[in-house]
């Protein structure tokens, strides 16, 4: 009997593993996202006895950090970037045990990038002047810091255990993607979302993470910008005063700010903006990643 036993045992290792192993399934929701939207993506993949040792993938040039919920699944976030028109394919690449890599795909098709939405708004004229080349290198610098902040993000795995929340209880003056006029121009596509709000009244860190940048710019005014780990960031413009330092770890709800009319603004609100990786997102995406399919583990 012993002898059996191990002669099927020689037999079923000298098989190839793709004999025991279906093929590995990535599946998303939204299935057909907006630009600017954030995806959940879930891997399906069972694993035989060929067993799955690691997965990785990527996003719009963005690293996805799949983590395993439950034998034989494992999820991860991805971000749309708000410029991508026609199709996008995100991967995932599984390494099992044998040595044997899996690839598998989930192609998005993207509607069309509709023309901005005016919205007339009353400006000072000093917004409408074209600006000088100091002042555009300002810009591009802080942009180039906002990035980076982005970027590393990759490098810390997430730090949230619990939902995503908004920075402030009030009413959204302007969504994520509305088009804007300033005295009769059209400017670029708003990358965030506003909320209303009097000079001094608090704004909360949308979760858990560490501060990554505070400064003032040009455009964005008083900022703090909240690294959460896996990829995303939150940031928070326009404060009247800024109450956390760049290395401080933050608490979910906690005041990290105040509300200002800081930087290139008509009137004080908050703008809330969010990026996955270097790409900016619709911060309110996150609000619907819930803590039990996608966060860090809670520490027992
Ligand atoms: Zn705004």
């Amino acid at each position: 009997m012993k002898d059996i036993l191990a002669s099927l045992v020689a037999f079923c290792s000298i098989l190839p593993s793709a004999v025991f192993a279906q093929d590995a399934r990535l599946t998303a929701r939204p299935a057909s996202p907006e630009p600017g939207a954030i995806v959940r993506l879930t891997l399906d993949a069972p694993s035989g006895v060929d067993k799955v040792v690691s997965v990785r993938g990527a996003l719009a040039g963005e690293p996805l950090h799949f983590m395993q919920t439950a034998a034989g699944v494992w999820h991860a976030i991805g971000g749309i970037p708000v410029d991508e028109e026609g199709s996008l394919v995100a991967n995932a690449i599984l390494q099992r045990a044998s040595g044997k890599t899996e690839i598998t795909r989930i192609r998005f098709t993207l509607p069309k990038i509709p023309p901005p939405v005016a919205q007339p708004l009353e400006v000072d004229s000093a917004f409408t002047r074209p600006l000088d080349s100091a002042t555009l290198a300002r810009i591009a610098g802080e942009n180039a810091r906002a990035r980076e902040v982005g970027r590393r993000a990759h490098e810390r795995a997430p730090m949230w255990t619990a939902s995503f929340l908004k920075p402030r209880n009030s009413v959204i003056t302007s969504e994520f993607g509305s088009g804007r006029l300033f005295n009769g121009q059209l400017t670029t596509r708003h990358l965030g979302v506003d909320f209303r709000g009097a000079i001094g009244e608090p704004v909360r860190a949308a979760n858990r993470g560490v501060i990554a940048l505070v400064d003032n710019f040009f455009l964005a005014g008083n900022v703090v910008y909240i690294d959460h780990g896996g990829g995303v960031v939150t940031s928070y413009f326009h404060l009247s005063k800024t109450l956390v330092a760049v290395g401080e770890t933050v608490k979910r709800g906690q005041v990290i700010g105040l509300v200002g009319n800081t930087g290139r603004v008509t009137g004080p609100h908050l703008h809330w903006a969010a990026r996955y990786g270097t790409n900016t997102v619709n911060p309110l995406d996150l609000l619907s990643i819930s803590s039990s399919w996608y966060s860090a583990a809670i520490p027992r």
